[in-house]
């Protein structure tokens, strides 16, 4: 079994006497610096001049910089910008800066662990990752509690990386649910094959096919679209606060049984023979390499690919009902 982290395994003695920049002031990086501050720990962050961020980091009461004084006064980078960017500004702004037992913090491990980040050899590495997107993890630690956690070490110069990214977990709020530790390998890896293979590819490429087959055999597509989409929410809901057995619990008798008798016609042996063949493209670096390609090519499958989604009927459909439904405006 993983090992978890409380509030009560855990100090600020690590990181109370140091200073952490936050580099970045988006979903995440707003929620862990507000929360870290909030927490009595020394925050600054570092952001670009031109960019919107700047303003609404200083209305929010944080000290703010250039990424490049930031990186120069902190002791603990943390770097909480897109991960297509870091990066060049890595380059570029902070390893200048990252001297002897500085620690160079993530809250995903793609960059280091595909070797796109390569901090020399006298620094930490470490990641502090909340498990859940930034408003979640400022709303309920707002509330008192927090969401859940990961910690990793990739590298430990000084000897007491894991307790400042622990340090930086409880000031984070997420020891106060639970903090799991964790590798950049296993982070990275499980991470990118959960959204390629059920969260954002599986499920997208379920639905649709699903919503065609029922409007090429006739049916209305906004039946189609309630049957084979919309009511997806209720079901993750079900798993997501009972899991899978207490879904099972939750549907009639007829849905159990047509679903347990069906489901492996769906996804199937060829399936899972995908599913390994994805794995072995994360493991071995093939997508990582893809995906670097495509950024320097200015991702022209990319946004073919957004074209052709956004395209779809399912989108007229959706919009028109959700609309129907009070759940989006105009
Ligand atoms: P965002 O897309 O929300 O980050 C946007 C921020 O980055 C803005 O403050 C923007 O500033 C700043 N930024 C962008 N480019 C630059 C630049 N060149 N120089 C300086 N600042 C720049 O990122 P996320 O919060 O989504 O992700 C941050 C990290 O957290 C990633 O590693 C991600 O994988 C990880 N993560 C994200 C989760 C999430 O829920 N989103 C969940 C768990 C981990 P400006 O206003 O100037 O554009
Ligand atoms: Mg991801
Ligand atoms: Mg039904």
């Amino acid at each position: 079994m993983v090992k978890i982290f409380y509030d009560k395994d855990v100090t600020f003695d690590a990181v109370k006497d140091k200073t952490i920049a936050v580099i970045g002031y988006g979903s995440q990086g707003r929620a862990q610096a507000l929360n870290m501050k909030d927490s009595g720990l020394n925050v600054i962050v570092g952001l670009r001049p031109e960019g919107a961020s700047w303003n609404k980091a200083i209305k929010d009461g944080h000290t703010v910089m250039t990424v490049e004084e930031a990186a120069e006064k902190a002791d603990i980078i943390h770097i909480l910008i897109p991960d297509e960017v870091q990066p060049a500004v890595y380059k570029k702004q902070i390893e200048p800066h990252l001297t002897e037992g500085k620690t160079i913090s993530f809250s995903h491990g793609y960059n280091i662990h595909y070797g796109l980040i390569k901090p020399p050899e006298n620094v930490n590495i470490t990641m502090v990752a909340p498990k859940g997107p930034g408003a979640m993890v400022r709303k309920t630690f707002e509330e008192g509690f927090g969401v859940p956690g990961l910690v990793a070490v990739e590298r430990d110069y000084t000897g007491d990386a894991l307790q400042i990214a622990l340090g930086m977990a409880k000031g984070i709020g997420l020891t106060r649910a639970g903090v799991i530790e964790t590798t950049f390998r296993e982070e990275t890896e499980t991470d990118l094959f959960g959204e390629q293979v059920v969260l954002c590819g599986g499920v997208t490429e379920l639905i649709k096919a699903a919503f065609e087959t029922l409007v090429e055999a006739g049916y209305a597509p906004e039946m189609a679209y309630f049957e084979t989409c919309h009511e997806l929410k209720l079901i993750v809901d079900l798993i997501y606060q009972k899991g899978l057995q207490g879904m099972w619990e939750n549907v009639s008798n007829t849905a159990e049984y047509g679903g347990l008798t069906r489901r492996k016609r769906v996804i199937n042996e060829e399936s899972r023979k995908a599913m390994k063949e994805i794995l072995k493209e994360i493991q071995d670096g093939r997508f990582a390499k893809e995906w670097s390609l495509e950024n320097v090519a200015g991702a022209p499958q990319l946004n073919a690919l957004r074209r052709l989604e956004k395209e779809h009927l399912i989108e007229k459909v959706g919009k028109e009902l959700r609309k129907m439904c009070g759940l989006e405006k105009e």
